[in-house]
């Protein structure tokens, strides 16, 4: 991996993601992409960004081979909770835009990442200790797209020979950008709630556990996975990843040891409680363990520290 293109880089995880990739690997070596220009934002300030839909797979093609890029990484796509509310927009991006990442990266023989999600797993599959390869029949249109989105990574690697890998991301929590409308972004809009208000109003159920991840070993599994040899792979795509799982009664807990006068209440939000509960309790990540050496570094108790003192720095 030495020269990187991301799509979707002004979203939660390519914000932060862009960031540590030039530290990595040199700024003048990644091309930050996305459909969105923001004139404030630093990431489009990186004198590589280029608007790109990643719809328009002319275009995609033509920025890989104006910056001669070794490696597409695939954010561009639609979160569980707005796919839910638009299934059809979201089938036609999280499938078109993959497709048109995968055809680049087959045109011009390049490394391949694309995230899939806890999401790609629904009701009928074992919620505890979820196995790496197990029954995924997903009730939602984002697990739909997530499933298929594995399948066909698998494929272009099986017919076409691109060097493809993912991981199915838990809820990832930050503090830099904002969550785009994802199931478990109550487990991030809580610290800002804890910080600004001292209380929050838990969207998600009582007894509703998680699996979920501090960005930056969400960041560092991204790289260490693309880094990995490529014959300690038996699995390429998917590969579960998982740091803590927990219910928002025990990450408010979390908080109250840390902001000691902490309430939470709670307005269940049925739409996002249904997708919550179609997915598992805790993830078996032995595989990532053992094919790449995926290591978690944040607990609870650490994440919780460090997001209630980065967020009381810039709210108070
Ligand atoms: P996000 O919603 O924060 O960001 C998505 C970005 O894609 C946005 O900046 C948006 O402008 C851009 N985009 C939308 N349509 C586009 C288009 N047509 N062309 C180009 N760019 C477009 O998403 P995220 O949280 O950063 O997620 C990135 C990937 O990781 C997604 O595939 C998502 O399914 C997966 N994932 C995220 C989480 C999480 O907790 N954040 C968990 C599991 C999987």
């Amino acid at each position: 991996m030495e020269r990187i293109l991301v799509t979707g880089a002004l979203g939660q995880i390519g914000s932060e993601l862009v960031n540590k990739l030039c530290q990595d690997y040199g700024p003048e070596n990644i091309v930050p992409t996305d459909l969105r220009y923001l004139e404030n934002n630093p990431i489009c300030q990186h004198p590589n960004f280029r608007t790109l839909d990643v719809m328009d797979g002319d275009k995609f093609l033509s920025l890989a081979q104006e910056f001669q890029v070794d490696t597409v990484m695939h954010l561009a796509a639609l979160l569980s909770a707005v796919a839910e509310e638009k299934p059809q927009i979201a089938w036609s991006l999280n499938m078109g835009g993959l497709v048109n990442a995968l055809e680049v990266a087959r045109q011009l023989n390049l490394q391949f990442f694309t995230p899939s999600s806890i999401g790609s797993f629904g009701p009928s599959t074992p919620k505890d200790d979820t196995p790496q390869d197990t029954l995924q029949r997903p009730t939602t249109m984002y697990g739909v797209t997530k499933v298929s989105g594995e399948l066909l990574c698998d494929y272009y690697h099986h017919r076409f020979g691109v060097d493809t890998r993912g991981v199915r991301f838990p809820g990832l929590i930050s503090y830099v950008t904002p969550p785009g409308g994802g199931t478990t972004d109550y487990a991030v809009d809580i610290y800002y709630k804890a910080v600004i208000d001292g209380s929050y109003t838990s969207f998600i159920a009582p007894g509703t556990k998680m699996d979920m991840m501090y960005m930056p070993d969400a960041l560092q599994a991204i790289v260490d996975l693309m880094e990995a040899p490529e014959h300690q792979l038996s699995h390429r795509n998917a590969f579960n990843i998982s740091a803590m799982s927990f219910e928002p009664e025990e990450i408010a807990a979390s908080i109250r040891k840390y902001l000691p006068n902490f309430v939470m209440d709670y307005d269940v939000d049925p739409v996002r409680q249904a997708i919550a509960d179609s997915w598992p309790n805790r993830l078996d990540y032995s595989a990532a363990e053992t094919e790449w050496g995926f290591e978690a570094h944040y607990d609870l108790d650490k994440m919780t520290q460090d997001m209630l003192a980065k967020l009381s720095q810039r709210f108070n």
